[in-house]
């Protein structure tokens, strides 16, 4: 495979951008080589800069659930450009937007465009603070939240922790305010709120977390943590910027029936385009300023172009059948490969919910929390990344990270995906 044009473009690269890249897991170091630099998406395909062809399961790390260039967003955004692409004022389009969402969506009542997941979550996090009164946050190990500061914490040692932070940069003082503990774990949490409990503002969770492998959680855990933050009158907050119209119009909160008092979204909702958003009950929201004393506010948020994109997209997420059409096909291919792995016995499972699914080099039926993920089964991973993209198939680069089916995945891209994915686990296993 021709890969000159995407070294070219790299070592250029190297020279603007730290590492080259604008986002740090598109520069291939977990995986080695060059990332293949895009120039252009149809449908379930990418095409790279030497012209190379390959079926897409990156899809933007999730934003592309009706697959690249969808008609009906291409055509929704070239007409909004041209009239105008922001205006700092309200527009028409922020509430069809938000019409879709609420509508179709009994968890929130009120919600707030921004621009990025991170964004979301990191005003999220204010508002919860800002409504309890509380300082303290208690996120989960192996769960992503974007780059916020008092979020890039990871566990130490003990059961219940502050931890330390997973990046230079953010004060002490900062982690002091943010526990840690394992998923999976209730007396974790109990141990946490019996210590913290009347200054914990929130609990954070990804409801379904996919950005440390796919950590499919226990339901009874997950209602667990809704009783606690009860008992204890802290926020649930779901950060659903990877689950949100992703598991389902409604996200992780109807997959487990679960009322969280605050919902951040992301990715899927701007069709492609950058935006985020949070939501909740209308009492919580109403303490977001202009109406209440947390300040929060974007110049670019809500715009139209941005809002048309995630309109457009939005309204096909819910034709009838479309979140069963898309499981159906991602069982599809991880019922195919992993039954390849059971007969020759190979420590292998892909894990899957809805139309995410995630490559595991172990056998363990349930994988529920970062520690149980072996590092050294990455090295399976790496040279079954290098095998697959030689047969044209497009993952994130990484072992870490989950695979996405859009609706423009048919099933021959799926009947190659299986004989790819088979011939390189093969590979990885000689
Ligand atoms: C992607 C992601 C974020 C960050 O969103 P950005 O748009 O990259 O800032 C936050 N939380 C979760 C669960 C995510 O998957």
């Amino acid at each position: 495979m021709k890969t000159s044009r995407s070294e070219q473009l790299f070592e250029k690269a190297k020279s603007y951008f730290p590492g080259g890249v604008n986002s740090p897991v598109r520069a291939f170091r977990s995986v080695g080589g060059t990332p293949r630099f895009i120039a252009k998406g149809k449908g379930s395909r990418i095409w790279d800069a030497d012209g190379n062809e390959f079926i897409d399961y990156c899809c933007s790390w999730g934003p592309l659930i009706l697959g690249h260039a969808p008609n009906a967003v291409v055509d929704a955004v070239c007409t909004a450009v041209a009239e105008g692409s922001s205006f700092g004022a309200p527009t028409a389009k922020e509430n069809e937007l938000a019409e879709l969402i609420l509508s179709n969506n009994p968890f929130i009542e009120r919600i707030r465009f921004v621009s990025s997941g991170t964004e979301a979550v990191m005003s999220a996090i204010r508002l919860a603070r800002g409504y309890t009164g509380k300082n303290k946050i208690l996120k989960f190990e192996g769960c992503y939240h974007g780059h916020v500061d008092s979020l890039l914490v990871k566990a130490g040692s003990g059961l219940v922790t502050f931890g330390n932070t997973s990046s230079a940069g953010i004060p002490e003082a900062f982690v002091n305010e943010t526990i840690v503990v394992s998923l999976d774990n209730e007396t974790a949490v109990e141990e946490a709120f019996a210590e913290f409990g009347q200054d914990i503002a929130c609990v954070i969770i990804e409801p379904v977390p996919a950005n440390n492998g796919l950590l499919l959680q226990r339901a009874e855990f997950m209602h667990f943590l809704r009783n606690i933050c009860n008992e204890y009158k802290s926020l649930l907050l779901f950060d659903e910027v990877i689950s949100g119209f992703r598991v389902g119009f409604t996200g992780a909160a109807g997959y487990y029936q679960i009322q969280p008092d605050i919902i951040t979204y992301g990715k899927i909702i701007g069709g492609g385009l950058p935006v985020g958003a949070y939501g909740g009950r209308k009492e919580i929201m109403s303490c977001i300023s202009p109406e209440g004393n947390v300040y929060q506010a974007g110049t670019l948020s809500g715009n139209p172009v941005a809002m048309s994109a995630g309109i457009a997209q939005l309204t096909a997420c819910l034709r009838s059948n479309f979140y069963q059409e898309l499981e159906q096909k991602c069982s599809t291919l991880c019922d195919a490969v992993n039954e390849h792995a059971r007969k020759k016995a190979y420590a292998f499972k892909m894990h899957q919910i809805g139309s995410i699914f995630w490559i595991a080099f172990s056998n363990a039926e349930h994988i529920r929390t970062a520690e149980a993920i072996d590092p050294n089964s990455m090295s399976f991973f790496r040279t079954m990344y290098h095998a697959l993209l030689e047969r044209g198939i497009y993952m994130g680069p990484s072992g870490y990270e989950v695979g996405f089916v859009s609706e423009a995945h048919t099933t021959e891209d799926l009947q190659t995906t299986i004989v790819a994915m088979c011939e390189a686990l093969d590979l990885a296993h000689q």
